[in-house]
Parts: C-alpha cells; structure tokens; sequence
C-alpha cells in the first residue's frame, strides 16, 4: 500500500502498520463527506499519541487521588482555562470520553431518576442520547419529544424545521425539568435564545447539545448558546475537530454537581493524553484562521446543497444554514435507499453515512435519505468549485449504479481531486 508519514510512530508491529498505512491511503484518496467528521491536526494527533497515555489521574487538578499528578494538573487546568475562554463559559469539565458521556453526566448532575426531560426524537434530528428507547438515558429519565414541522412544498415557506409552537405547547403540558436543543441531523439554525424562552417560561432548566455545531460556534460562524444555557455539551472531534472526545460547559451553580457526575458519577481515570489533545484543539479553534475555516465549511455547505438541488436531489429543509446537507433520495430515485446509496458511493470513494429523513417511511437500517457534511473536505482546502464537482459526480454514481465501469470512472476523479487537497500534505514527522 506504499508508506504513509504515520509509519514513524509504529515500528515493531507490522500488522497494524500496514493497516494504519492503508486507512492513512483510505482518508487520503476518497472524499471524506461524513458531518460528524474531520481532519485533526498532526500537533492534536501528537498530543493525543503522547506519553500521557501512562498516567493515572482520577480526580481534578489539584485534587488527585494518585500521586505524581504535577504536570498533568497543568495540562488540564490549560485545557480547562482555554475552553472557558474560547467560549465565554463559567466552568468546563474536559474530562468526559465522548458526547454521550458528556449528555449522560448532565442528566444525572441535574435530574433524578424519573424526572421528564423534553428533546428532539431521534428520526426528527435528534441524537440516541435524547431518550430513544434503545438509550439506557430511556430508562433512567421520561423522555418526552418535540419534531420538525411538516415538509413545505412552497418555497416561500422552510419546513423541516422545529416546530416551536409544538416544543412550547409541550413544555407548558408537560413542565419537564430539562429541555435538550441541539440534533445530530439537522442543518438549521437552532435558536438558544427561544429555547430559553420556553424554558424560562416552564421554570425548566437548559441544556445545549452543541456536539455538531462547537466548531461553528468556537469560530463565530454561529450563534454561541453559553449565555443561554444552563449547561453546554459537546464532543471535541467534528466541526471542533480537536481528538475524540466530549466536554461540558456550565453556569458556576452547576460546576460542582456536574464534575461529580463525569468523576466519579460516570467515569474512572480521565484520558490526559485526550484532554493534552482537546487542549492543543481549543488554541487553535482560538485563531482568526479557525473562524475563516468555520465560514468556509458553511459556505460550501450552502453551495452543495445547491448544487445537490440542481442534480435532482430534494434538500431536507430547502437548506442549510451549517455545515450539513441532509439529502432526501426519494425525488432523485423513489426506488433508491439510503443504505444502497452508501454502499454506491463508498464504491465511487464517496463516503457518507445513510439518515433517516423526518417522517421517513424506511427504518433506520434502510432509510431514505443521506447526510453530508463539508467540515473535512473543507479542511482539506476544498472550496465552492470543488464541492459543485462532488454533486455532479454523486450523481453520476449513483444513477450508473449498476455500472461498474461508470462507478470507477467516478472513482479515479474522486482521487484526482483527493491527490490535489490532501489535509495532510504537509505533515512532516519529526
Ligand atoms: C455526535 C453526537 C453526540 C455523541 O457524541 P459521541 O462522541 O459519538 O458519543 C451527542 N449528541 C449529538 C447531538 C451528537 O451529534
């Protein structure tokens, strides 16, 4: 499969250098379009490989229950200081090892079991940890959800969107004690300011879910839910594109219950070499440079969706305000699935993750729809001209779908165009 710069890291393990060689091959030669997706950057990947890896830290800095915690507190009080900073937040807990764990320690820090909590259904944009019932959040807390409005066939009117008159009538029926904004498949604007509003008016409390839109957020190319919120969540490796991982941001009054519920609540020892990681993630996201990146994912994400309308396809939500195209298949081909057209495209070296649309009539195995994103390609340095090509090229794989040789002529200029935007060209190791 030829040497990847990685190969320098890994020496004695043959096996899985040459399957970090080929997946380096993988990201670098087809079109990485998954929204919850990016390319990190080698000083976030060095952090994250780094000899942190070996050390014990339960606890929080300064108040360890293993010795030899010295550097380690500085490293997280950094990562703690720069997230706070980067978005005008109280408190941050940087510990948490993904976004669900991050939503889960907020339920437990601020509800008690059986306590209502009103979020977005799961086949409506919202994520598993928003109460669907294969969640064990399900279990634990009633769930209780608000949708999208219908579909709008006049363009004059966006539909697809949240319902707020929905959302408040159920707050005022129902008087949960948390209201959950954010989604995993939407590509509009979520407002903190009516969330809080409805809140406000239901004496409920406030949770962002921010996971997708951090990025956006961190750059100013969205509208920042902190002042709103009584806590924030997000996972550190999408539009962030810091190392995997999840952090909370909250009001003072909710520090001390939220970081008993990460440690010991939810989690054991935190992975230092993530939060070193998350650290490096949040100078830069800190950058005049982030902000013009964040801009241009949204920019293109707008032109794609145009150009995905041009060729057939029907836009979920006639738009898109971030960096996600939610793309309903039904129009372009009434017989072609979700779950086909990924396997289509990953044969073109197109690579997408199959949704479900509102109201789909397909299961979340099947689905009738896809959802793209720009934030990696966008890394990458692709810009409007490139992403007009990828529609026209989506296209054209997917209606020669059952022709092979179409399928690998879309292939070899997806990897032309790969070769000439690689995120990591200039990576040197040292
Ligand atoms: C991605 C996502 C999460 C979960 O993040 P993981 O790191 O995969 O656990 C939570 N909420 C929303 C809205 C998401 O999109």
């Amino acid at each position: 499969m030829g040497s990847s710069p990685f190969d320098a890291y890994i020496t004695a393990d043959s096996e899985i250098t040459d399957l970090l060689s080929r997946e380096w091959h993988r990201q670098t030669s087809t079109l990485q379009l998954i929204a919850s997706e990016n390319f990190t950057s080698p000083a976030v990947m060095a952090a994250t490989g780094s000899i942190l890896t070996n050390k014990y830290a339960e606890g929080y800095p300064g108040r360890r229950y293993y010795g030899g915690n010295q550097i380690v507190d500085e490293i997280e009080d950094l990562a703690r200081r720069r997230l706070t900073a980067l978005f005008g937040a109280d408190h941050a807990n940087v510990q948490p090892h993904s976004g669900a764990n991050a939503n889960v320690a907020v339920y437990q820090a601020l509800l008690e079991p059986g306590d209502t909590v009103l979020a977005m259904r799961l086949d409506q944009g919202g994520h598993l940890t928003h109460g669907s019932p294969a969640s064990m959040t399900s279990k634990i807390w009633r769930f209780v959800s608000y949708g999208v409005t219908p579909r709008s066939d006049d363009p004059s009117i966006i539909g697809e969107i949240i319902d707020v008159d929905n959302l408040r009538a159920l707050a005022h029926a129902e008087r949960p004690k948390l209201i959950v904004a954010g989604a995993t498949s939407y590509s509009r604007q979520i407002s903190p300011e009516i969330f809080r509003e409805i809140a406000d008016e239901v004496g409920a409390l406030l949770m962002f879910d921010a996971a997708h839109p951090a990025g956006l957020i961190a750059g100013g190319s969205h509208p920042n839910p902190v002042p709103y919120a009584d806590a924030v969540t997000f996972t550190t490796h999408k539009t962030l594109r810091g190392p995997r991982g999840g952090a909370i941001l909250c009001r003072e009054e909710h520090a001390k219950k939220i970081d008993s519920a990460v440690f010991p609540g939810q989690q054991g020892g935190p992975l230092e070499h993530s939060i070193a990681g998350k650290a490096v993630a949040f100078k830069e996201a800190s950058s005049p440079a982030f902000g013009d990146y964040t801009d241009r994912v949204v920019a293109n994400a707008r032109v794609f969706a145009a150009a995905l309308g041009q060729q057939g396809f029907r836009i979920v939500s006639g738009g898109t305000d971030n960096h996600q195209v939610i793309v309903d298949l039904r129009e372009f081909d009434a017989e072609l699935t979700g779950k086909v057209a990924q396997e289509v495209l990953d044969v073109a070296g197109i690579t997408t993750n199959r949704n479900q649309i509102p109201d789909d009539p397909r299961s979340p195995f099947i689905t009738s729809g896809l959802r793209l994103g720009t934030p990696a390609q966008t890394t990458a340095g692709m810009g409007a001209s490139e992403f007009q090509t990828i529609a026209e090229l989506m296209s054209r794989a997917l209606r020669g779908r059952a022709d092979e040789s179409a399928l690998a002529s879309v292939r070899d200029e997806v990897a032309e165009i790969c070769g000439a935007f690689n995120p990591y060209a200039t990576f040197t190791t040292h």
